[in-house]
């Protein structure tokens, strides 16, 4: 079977998702082709535990979007389609061993409380630091919301320096380049407030000595006081339904089960692609919201072998991830108590522990103490579980791609959970008699449940400096364009990088006239 459209988009991801309702509303026929039996790649709600026990089993934090772009454009449609926010005002919390917290929450004087308890010779530095972010944060906005490089991007940069001056902006590329440590040793006296900070480079592949995590730490962390955490009602994939209704109700169409295994070049540009099941769709434009490192093979054997193309198998994923999602009869006894008011309590519990925990896993080794984000979506959004019970969404970061000593991810990922649990015990004592239901995600089972997820990388690809901004995801390969004309790319391996955000799928969709 053949059919023609105006646009392709191979992957249902929420950039693919993205690029087509824009793309769709301005008239053109849009055909998404996605693999799975269902779309949303990295966001799916399911009830994995017990019934009526909703889990967020990817993403859950959707602050990117409601920022971004596409909620810009489509907020209304989406909110038409069933799609809600809920707003969190206390967005995170580190906990320590010896039951203490830091809670951030967007009542500066509530966040500064919590400092002082534990931390009071910082309370200046961060207030500082928060100030800072409100001058810099429209300039940040602007370089996240360009084409990267791009005369937009330039302008951002012109705009920077007029508003803070050549040293103003020398602190900003200083930021993008340092580690969190060097950051947080620069502004911070408290081993606990740098992990607090450090905590948020380890979402991405930032352990506190790579070059690159300040920026997205400060961000998260001082943002986390700005705008609070906003999660989606009943769970995320409200927004996968309603993005799919908008391009449905403009004409275009999803289809699942529908895997492309063939990208097909005629005289050096995209014409079009094949389905695993042999159907043919027809464009001259296709966006793809697939990992690049897999593209290559996708493509016409003299394509892929050209070398400005095969560069894209040199992507490299970041460490893996694994999830516990954990259906529980109350929410968990925090030894220190207010954390059970928080979305995300972070335990590292300090730095060190955080680049140990990295530096083990690079090697292949399962890190005896991992950095956990403990996800408590049900202090917001009560819809997610039964009446009184709740869900916890456990984040192991950051976790061997592939284990040293050979097991596969199949053969310990319980026996890992359950050391896991035991951490999140010495937290909160008596978890386990908490636990009506649990689902192990191994690093193994995120590729299952998307391509993209290689070894269970949950980012679409590194976020390193040598890829990421005009580098993202390869040389040759940026500004949202594979070297094959016709070609273009959107997703998390692509600027500005993984989350849910929909910004790549905004620019492509911008390009190709929406
Ligand atoms: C466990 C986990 C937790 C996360 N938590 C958060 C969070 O709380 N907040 C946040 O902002 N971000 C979070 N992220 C990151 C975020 O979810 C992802 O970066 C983002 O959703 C990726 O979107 P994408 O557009 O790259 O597409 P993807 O989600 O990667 O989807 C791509 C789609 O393409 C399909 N596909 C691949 N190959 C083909 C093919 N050949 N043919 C057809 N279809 C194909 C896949 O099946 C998939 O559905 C998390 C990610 C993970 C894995």
């Amino acid at each position: 079977m053949s059919v023609t459209c105006d646009v392709i988009v191979i992957g249902a991801g929420i950039n693919g998702l993205s690029a087509a309702a824009l793309l769709a509303k301005s008239g053109k026929r849009v055909i998404v082709l996605e693999s799975n039996e269902t779309p949303g790649g990295a966001i799916r709600t399911e009830e994995v535990t017990l019934p009526g026990f909703k889990h967020d089993l990817f993403a859950m934090n959707l602050g990117l979007f409601a920022g971004g772009p596409v909620m810009a454009a489509l907020g209304e449609d989406l909110a038409r389609h069933g799609f809600a926010l809920v707003p969190s005002s206390r967005p995170f919390a580190s906990v320590f061993p010896d039951g203490t917290m830091i809670g951030v929450q967007t009542n500066a004087a509530a966040t500064r409380e919590s400092l002082e308890l534990v931390a009071p010779e910082d309370v200046a530095s961060w207030d500082r630091l928060g100030a800072r972010l409100g001058e810099i944060a429209p300039f940040l906005i602007g370089f996240l919301g360009s084409e990267m490089p791009s005369w937009g991007a330039v302008r951002t940069a012109w705009k920077t320096h007029r508003a803070l001056g050549t040293d103003g902006v020398y602190d900003l590329i200083k930021l993008s380049l340092s580690s969190t440590r060097a950051f947080a040793d620069e502004n911070f006296t408290s081993p606990k407030t740098k992990a607090l900070l450090a905590s948020w480079g380890m979402h991405l592949d930032f352990a506190p000595d790579i070059s690159g995590g300040a920026l997205f730490s400060y961000l998260e962390t001082l943002g986390g006081q700005m705008f609070g955490m906003v999660i989606g009602q009943g769970g995320a994939s409200s927004l996968v339904s309603a993005l799919v209704a908008v391009i449905e109700e403009n004409g275009g169409e999803v289809r699942c089960n529908a895997r492309v295994d063939q990208i097909l070049i005629d005289r050096g540009r995209a014409s079009g692609v094949r389905t695993l099941n042999g159907d043919q769709v027809l464009s001259t434009t296709v966006v793809s919201n697939v990992n690049p490192s897999l593209m290559p093979a996708m493509l016409p054997a003299d394509e892929a072998a050209r070398p400005e193309v095969a560069r894209a198998e040199n992507f490299r994923p970041g460490l893996a991830t694994m999830m516990i999602h954990l259906a529980l009869d109350s929410l968990p006894d925090w030894r220190a108590g207010d954390a059970r008011e928080f979305n995300y309590v972070h335990i590292g519990p300090y730095l060190d522990d955080m680049a140990r925990a990295y530096t083990d896993a690079a090697a292949g080794f399962l890190p005896e103490r991992p950095t956990l984000v403990v996800g408590q979506p049900t202090v917001s959004d009560p819809s997610r579980a039964p009446e009184g019970k709740h869900v916890l969404w456990v984040q192991v970061r950051v976790l061997p791609l592939e284990i040293a000593d050979g097991s596969t991810w199949d053969e310990v990922a319980e026996i890992y959970a359950d050391r896991v649990i035991d951490i999140i015990d010495e937290y909160a004592p008596g978890i386990r008699a908490k636990i009506l239901g649990r689902a192990v995600l191994s690093p193994a089972d995120l590729q299952r449940y998307n391509a993209n997820l290689i070894g269970g990388d949950s980012l679409g690809g590194s976020h390193h400096p040598a890829q990421f901004f005009f580098l993202r995801p390869v040389p040759g390969w940026g500004r949202h364009r594979a070297p094959i004309k016709g070609l273009y790319l959107c997703g998390a391996s692509t600027w500005p990088g993984g989350g849910v955000g929909g910004t790549s799928g905004a620019l492509v969709a911008k390009t190709l006239g929406a």
